[in-house]
């Protein structure tokens, strides 16, 4: 099979033939259709997270069709569609997975990264951390549903109640949340660069009541912030926007340093919070909601070999919505 190497963090990824590997037990292959770009990955590829000291295949918003079954694997049959995720493996007997908290094993394998991932035309990956994906959506606008969408959903949930809800930072994860929120009687606030016109009107699009520059005020004070951006400067911008016993959510897993700050902006019982990976509940919830929600995910595609291209749009800040590699 052909599939984008990661040989070593910083450098680009190159194109490469791999055996297939056949499913072991538990194990379903699957023939990628489509596999969606997210920040972590570019996180990993630039060498923001931890090296494994080995190659890799990125990769973890996946959805293809199941091409073979491991022995005493019943989940899945050939020629099921199916999504993998981040979460590509938990030990089940760690205080967290006891305790419904899988998302924080001390020994999790992450798809894309310990476990080889999407960009790829075949994956391996672990039934039951697998999803049935809703009909209503075409293989490349589900992928980002898998982590932007999920991983999103689980960001809104640590929001709790928030009715005026802020989001810094309007990529992949945010244009699926603003549709979200909004659809949950919320009215959502898009910051972006500033003097992003263009996607500040993509926020409005996505049914944000207010777009601005990252440093303007909203019009209302916010109940919670959230911060998909990876940059940790904006963390007290968004503390000062948040009223009194509201919080900010980051929900990315990597973020520059964050600035100090005088208590005043914490005082009043606000709350910082960060959000690790998901758990196999917050998939099967949003993916419910997915189903029932007509969601409008904007996908920029581009084929396997163009990856880097991905990833460099990605950097760059010129997407709109999610880049999908889509099988040729
Ligand atoms: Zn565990
Ligand atoms: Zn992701």
């Amino acid at each position: 099979m052909r599939a984008m190497i990661l040989e070593k963090p910083g450098r680009p990824l190159e194109l490469a033939r791999r055996p297939v590997i056949q499913p072991r037990t538990g194990q379903i292959l699957i023939r990628v259709r489509a596999c969606g770009v997210c920040r972590t990955d570019l996180h990993i590829v630039d060498g923001d997270l931890p090296s494994l000291g080995r190659a890799l295949i990125p990769g973890h918003e996946i959805v293809g069709t199941v091409e073979g079954i491991g022995p005493q694997t019943a989940g899945f049959r050939p020629g099921d569609r199916v999504g993998v995720p981040w979460l590509g493996w938990t030990c089940g007997r760690c205080e967290y997975c006891r305790n419904g908290r899988e998302n924080l094993c001390d020994v999790a394998r992450f798809t894309g990264y310990q476990i080889d991932g999407g960009y790829a035309e075949y994956a391996l990956a672990d039934e039951r951390f697998c999803f049935a994906i809703p009909e209503r959506y075409a293989d490349e606008a589900a992928a980002p549903l898998l982590c932007a969408g999920l991983i999103g959903y689980r960001t809104l949930a640590m929001a709790g109640e928030a009715r005026h809800l802020g989001v810094y930072g309007f990529g992949a994860a945010a244009h699926i949340l603003a549709q979200v929120a909004r659809h949950q009687g919320r009215s959502v606030y898009a910051f972006t660069r500033d003097g992003d016109r263009e996607g500040q009107a993509f926020a409005m699009r996505c049914g944000a009541t207010w777009a601005g520059g990252s440093g303007e005020t909203p019009p209302e004070p916010l109940d919670a912030a959230i911060i998909f951006a990876p940059v940790g400067a904006l963390l007290p911008q968004a503390l000062r926007c948040v009223r009194k016993g509201g919080s900010v959510v980051c929900g990315g897993i990597h973020m520059s340093d964050i600035p100090s700050f005088a208590y005043a902006l914490l005082w009043g019982e606000r709350r910082i919070q960060s959000v690790a990976n998901l758990t196999r509940v917050d998939g099967e919830q949003f993916m419910r909601i997915a189903a029932e929600v007509a969601l409008r995910i904007e996908t920029t595609r581009y084929a396997l070999g163009e990856a880097n291209a991905a990833l460099a749009a990605l950097r760059t800040g010129t997407l709109r919505g999610a880049a999908v590699l889509v099988a040729a």
